[in-house]
């Protein structure tokens, strides 16, 4: 399981296109600062970190834990 801490921090660097493809986004203009799902604004570290974030960091968690799911699991 510790392999999956390891490999979180990598995914963290994929996160703008890996959450795109989840999300179904694949604009590749720069974000907003505005949440797409929640309009709530996305934290300065995480726009900083990947200035194409169309999403807050509770959005873009909850999407990515689907994706550790369908990693898992596989598509269905
Ligand atoms: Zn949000």
């Amino acid at each position: 399981m510790d392999d999956i801490d390891l490999a979180a921090e990598r995914i963290e660097v994929l996160n703008a296109s890996a959450l795109q493809a989840v999300l179904g986004r694949t604009e590749t203009v720069p974000s907003t600062g505005i949440c797409a799902s929640c309009s709530e604004s996305i934290e300065q570290e995480r726009l900083k970190a990947n200035p194409y974030a169309k999403h807050c960091r509770d959005c873009a968690d909850e999407a990515e834990a689907q994706a550790k799911m369908a990693r898992r699991c596989g598509p269905r």
